[in-house]
């Protein structure tokens, strides 16, 4: 039978969103299905790490994210050329550090326990918006629905179809899994001791390849795979000065990498696009509206798994409130992110990104990361985290 909701996609986005409208009307919940391409659990380009408001928003939900195997960061390091700022959170770790595979089919394995129906293995093809109902082409057979929910995604099939002709904000991103520092390749040195001392439990993000034109910076987590100690390297770019000379982005990330140890060419380096959030993103159509990536992540740092959640609490209210008024334009859901706690932080960002990146002069990036702690702190903790009990 064909289902009235239909989500493509079985990421944190569509999975919250079935979650969340399992929580608001359970009736509405029972004509859900969500359809997944890939089977769980499934691999998925991320370092993985929960900000307090994916812990907020999970907690809401009646989830305990500690069942998930994971590392915790009890700070952050936000520096420039190897020297910033720390930022911690009060009284608990600032990072929770999960593995995506292990944190999606947890999520996936929660939705199905409570009564949620998702197809594995099934990939869609075309979504064709109509006045009646929108019919979904997949692999598998075609589907016809009241509503969809574009939750695929930064390269999502669901945008494609629904914005053609859109234009699309997207980062690049490179990453790479390592052992921990102890088991560097390289070996110790004095100096190497000296630089990876007291690295093991923070959380790093270096802004040294802005002057060179990359709009973002290199991270190095602490993370696990399987039990054992790890870390997880990656270099960001939001493309925002893409009409500038830029070096390959691999150089800055084999550099940081080098300068700790570690040989990027030693590691498997894979790379995955963020499609980010911009005041000027569409965002639904009729009886379709997009979650998650498909509709834009943090342009700043590219963290998404805490909006995709959001995300999905805000589309179950709309939804919701469809059914119950028969009115499927869902002319209001932009207005509903953009003006919801998620939306004011997403807006911030954005407007931090055209300032940090766009004064990429190295004079400044000192300035920013090493003199202005208190700014930032304030602004990070007012402005850009602690959105999610406010949703
Ligand atoms: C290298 C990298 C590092 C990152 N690190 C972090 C981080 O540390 N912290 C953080 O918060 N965010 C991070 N992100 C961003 C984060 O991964 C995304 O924002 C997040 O996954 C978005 O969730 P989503 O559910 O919208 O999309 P996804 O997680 O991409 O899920 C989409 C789902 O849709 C399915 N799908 C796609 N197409 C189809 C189709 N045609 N038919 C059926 N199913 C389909 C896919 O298989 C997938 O399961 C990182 C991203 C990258 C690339």
């Amino acid at each position: 039978m064909d289902p009235d909701i239909l989500i493509i996609g079985g990421g944190p986005a569509g999975l919250s969103t079935a979650l969340h409208l399992q929580r608001m009307d359970p009736i509405l919940a029972s004509r859900v299905l969500i359809l997944e391409k890939a089977r769980y659990p499934r691999s998925k380009l991320c370092a993985g790490a929960l900000v307090v408001d994916a812990e907020v928003l999970l907690e809401r939900l009646g989830l305990d994210v500690r069942e998930v195997p994971h590392v915790d960061a009890d700070n952050i390091q936000f520096d420039f050329e190897g020297s910033g700022l720390n930022f911690r959170m009060w009284k608990r770790h600032t990072l929770r550090i999960i593995r995506r595979d292990e944190f999606d089919n947890w999520l996936a394995i929660k939705a199905k326990s409570r009564g949620l129906e998702i197809i594995e293995g099934i990939t869609v093809k075309n979504i064709i918006p109509d006045d009646g109902a929108v019919k979904v082409e997949t692999d598998k057979g075609t589907y016809c629905a009241q509503v969809v929910v574009g939750a695929d995604g930064s390269n999502g099939i669901t945008r494609r179809c629904i914005f053609p002709n859109a234009t699309v904000y997207t980062a690049r991103l490179l990453e790479v899994l390592t052992p921990a520092y102890s088991r560097s390749s390289t070996g110790t040195s004095p100096n190497l001791n000296r630089h990876i001392a007291g690295r093991e439990q923070v959380a790093y993000f270096d802004f040294f390849p802005v002057p060179n034109n990359i709009a973002g910076y290199v991270w190095d987590f602490p993370t696990q795979v399987g039990g054992e100690s790890m870390r997880c390297w990656g270099i960001y770019d939001t493309n925002l000065l893409s009409n500038q000379d830029r070096p390959q982005l691999k150089e800055p990330l084999a550099e940081e990498m080098e300068r700790l140890g570690f040989q990027l060419g030693d590691y498997e380096l894979k790379g995955h696009p963020i499609r980010w959030f911009s005041p000027r993103n569409q965002m639904s159509v009729p009886r379709v509206l997009l979650v998650g990536d498909a509709a834009g992540a943090d342009p700043l740092l590219g963290e998404g798994i805490s909006m995709a959640l959001g995300y999905g609490s805000l589309a179950a209210r709309e939804i919701a409130e469809s059914f119950q008024q028969n009115d499927f334009s869902f002319n209001r859901y932009r207005r509903r992110v953009v003006r919801s706690a998620l939306g004011r932080s997403l807006l911030v960002r954005w407007v931090i990104t055209h300032i940090i990146y766009f004064l990429k002069w190295k004079w400044f990036q000192i300035l920013l990361w090493r003199f202005l702690k208190p700014a930032l702190t304030f602004i990070a903790k007012r402005f850009v985290l602690n959105w999610g009990r406010h949703l």
